[in-house]
């Protein structure tokens, strides 16, 4: 039997709507035997209401199944004072930070959504703040670098833009807290008490997802759903085990080299 982590966005569902076949898939892989975690770089939702939007769309799963970058930022900043631009929404999820305006340890900087919210987190003052603060000397984090995410209305901007300028100007590289940093990986297969080369990767990233899983000695399913554009992966150089039209196939394929 195999460790599967799965890729939400672009894998389950895009923009909420769900990739035909994806819950079936999700039940099949369950009754194959195979054990199962939800890897997501989602950073504008608590992880009870990621599951609760999951379940909704059909995937059967537990909330503890999935893995959240705030709940990695949680762990990693616990008990320190950070100045953190992030969606309100994951708030709740970095319990044990001390969210501060002043004086930070550490900055922490979040991911978009499709609402206004990211206009005024992201605002030039926001910005500015958390320059004075990384000038002062705060350490420098991220939930993850993203450039753009697939929405139903097109390609969206995402936090990465905001991460990569604070570098550009203060010369410091943000921590990854999430995909593809291998703190995010480790951290899966250590609660799955998995071994890389019996885990596989199932996803839409190839530059984020494939490239860290390959990295750590995982096995790669790419999708053509989501964020997957052809010219991404020939570009990348990198070879997925197995490109398959959408999540729906890897049951049956997994099945056959198993
Ligand atoms: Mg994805």
């Amino acid at each position: 039997m195999a460790c599967i982590l799965l890729d939400v966005d672009g894998v389950l569902h895009v923009s909420g709507e769900p990739i035909p076949g994806a819950a079936e898939a999700v039940t099949l892989l369950r009754r194959q035997g195979h054990t199962l975690r939800f890897v997501t770089n989602n950073s504008t939702r608590l992880r009870t209401v990621l599951a609760e939007e999951l379940r909704a769309l059909g995937v059967e799963l537990d909330e503890e199944e999935i893995q959240t970058t705030p709940r990695a930022a949680a762990r990693e900043l616990a008990g320190k004072r950070v100045f953190a631009l992030v969606m309100a929404a994951i708030v709740p999820d970095l319990e044990g930070v001390d969210l501060v305006g002043h004086h930070a340890d550490a900055v922490l900087l979040g991911g978009c959504d499709e609402t206004l919210e990211p206009n005024q987190v992201f605002s030039y003052m926001n910005l500015g703040r958390a320059f004075e603060e990384l000038q002062m000397g705060a350490d420098f984090y991220c939930l993850h670098k993203n450039k753009w995410w697939q929405t139903s209305r097109g390609q969206m901007l995402d936090a990465g833009a905001f991460v990569a300028g604070l570098e550009y100007v203060t010369g410091i590289d943000a921590t990854v807290l999430g995909k593809p940093s291998p703190a995010y990986l480790a951290a899966a297969l250590d609660e799955l008490d998995a071994e890389p080369e019996l885990t596989w990767m199932v996803t839409d990233d190839v530059e984020a997802d494939v490239r860290s899983a390959q990295l750590f000695g995982m096995r790669t399913a790419l999708v053509r759903t989501g964020k997957f554009r052809p010219e991404t992966l020939e570009s990348s150089g990198l070879v997925p085990e197995i490109v398959l039209s959408s999540l729906a196939q890897f049951p049956d394929w997994l099945e056959r080299v198993l």
